[in-house]
């Protein structure tokens, strides 16, 4: 396909107007100012839209759509026995499905083609990601409360396998979009040994690791109490960094932290609404940009945000920053929108994705400028940053294919999705 005359974030996150798109066999082939031959071509009109890349979305649980809601207002630890884990007891990899699907559909109308994602059953649920059109980092996080439990006795560890034998079962057709990560929870729900394995065999296999990092100050301090350390510095004495890393939340890092994170090239997920809606704190984005820390964005799960738009919580990101500095300019409009796309990208180790540029998979969004809220068009980023809403993005388009187009989804059943979704919830309800 051809998008013609269109104004488009370019591979240096400058705006460029009046561009020709030519996008083929997933990739983006040429981004020129002169047409491309239109012969056999599909061609859209780009005139009064803007294109910039997806993005990716670096911590979720994208089952936990199903549990939305459930459970407001408890504390932690009551929220968790009360609700969550009797709930998870319940929920089929059936059920999973679904909640993924339904989660998928959030996530393509926010704009974003691919997460990083920490649940369980990642077969079953990464299917509905799949068939969605979708790519997706999908990674069990071991929860062990047992000194001599061994990950690989873990069913966190058969899940993976399982997860690795479907990718190589589904190779070509595959072409990268489902990968495997390994996955811890936390450092404050396992012990040692179960961690030190799974980053031996993250290790072995080339996997990155995923994990949540500092997201609460109690389980920051309390990980000091026990272990000497704080939760960075005792996953690198475990040899978490001798894989590229990404750490959800990270809203409590002390400077040590940020040397470990920064010298290994780690990725930071910043979370900010679940953050804000759990009463965790807000992450200090601006001395981490300025560090030179990698910065990237994620919703984390419906349970604790509410909702998966990646929009949104990019606005949020940018705004809390601000706001927290005190400096109206703290990380531009264009970094932040940076991290939330070629971040992420980098951070799911998806190289040739993030950029519209040349040669790069043809993951994009195009938002329709042509709204009272986005007019004047006078500056294009601070229009997407800050009036932009979800239902302006016209078109989300993953590996040069178009997934979700004027808010309806190409290979989801929307009234099926969500029919499933809410019989499934009802179901697991019915079964306490
Ligand atoms: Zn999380």
């Amino acid at each position: 396909m051809i998008i013609k005359d269109i104004k488009i974030l370019d591979e240096d996150f400058k705006v460029r107007e009046h561009m020709n798109v030519l996008v083929e066999d997933g990739k983006f082939q040429s981004i020129t100012k002169g047409m491309p031959d239109p012969e056999g071509r599909e061609v859209i009109d780009g005139s009064g839209k803007f294109m910039m890349p997806a993005f990716y979305n670096t911590h979720c649980h994208v089952p936990m759509t199903l549990l939305r809601g459930y459970g407001e207002g408890l504390p932690l630890q009551r929220w968790l026995q009360e609700r969550i884990f009797p709930f998870e007891a319940r929920f089929s990899p059936q059920y999973k499905y679904w909640g993924a699907k339904l989660g998928a559909l959030e996530l393509m109308k926010s704009g974003c083609v691919s997460i990083t994602d920490m649940y369980f059953d990642l077969v079953d649920y990464g299917r509905a990601l799949f068939e969605a059109g979708m790519k997706a980092n999908l990674s069990n996080g071991i929860v062990s409360f047992d000194d001599s439990a061994s990950y690989f006795e873990d069913r966190s560890y058969q899940d993976t396998i399982n997860l690795m034998q479907w990718i190589r079962d589904n190779e070509s057709e595959n072409d990268g979009r489902i990968k495997a990560d390994a996955s811890v929870h936390s450092e404050y729900a396992n012990r040692e040994k179960a961690l030190r394995e799974v980053f031996e065999f993250a290790a072995d296999e080339g996997l990155i690791v995923h994990a949540h990092v500092s997201e609460t100050k109690s389980e920051h301090e309390e990980c000091k109490s026990r272990h000497g350390l704080s939760p960075t510095a005792y996953f690198e004495k475990l040899g978490a960094f001798r894989s590229p890393v990404i750490a959800a939340h990270c809203v409590w890092l002390e400077e040590e932290d940020i040397d470990i994170m920064i010298s290994n090239g780690a990725f930071m997920s910043h979370n900010p609404s679940s953050n804000l809606k759990l009463g965790s704190g807000i992450a200090p984005l601006k001395k981490y940009f300025d560090r030179g820390m990698n910065i990237t964005i994620g919703t984390d799960g419906a349970s604790s945000n509410n909702n998966l738009n990646m929009l949104e919580e990019v606005n949020l990101a940018a705004m809390l920053c601000r706001g927290q500095s005190m400096d109206a300019n703290a990380i531009s409009a264009a970094d932040i929108i940076k991290a939330a796309t070629r971040g992420g990208a980098l951070a799911q180790g998806r190289i040739d994705c993030g950029l519209i540029k040349e040669g790069f998979r043809a993951d994009f969004i195009l938002f329709d400028m042509d709204r009272e809220h986005l007019t004047p068009d006078y500056d294009t980023l601070a229009n997407v940053l800050f009036s932009a809403q979800s239902s302006d993005i016209c078109m989300t388009v993953c590996d040069g294919e178009i997934i979700c187009k004027d808010g309806e989804a190409l290979f989801i059943d929307e009234e099926e999705t969500i029919a499933k979704a809410e019989e499934s919830f009802k179901k697991v309800l019915e079964s306490l």
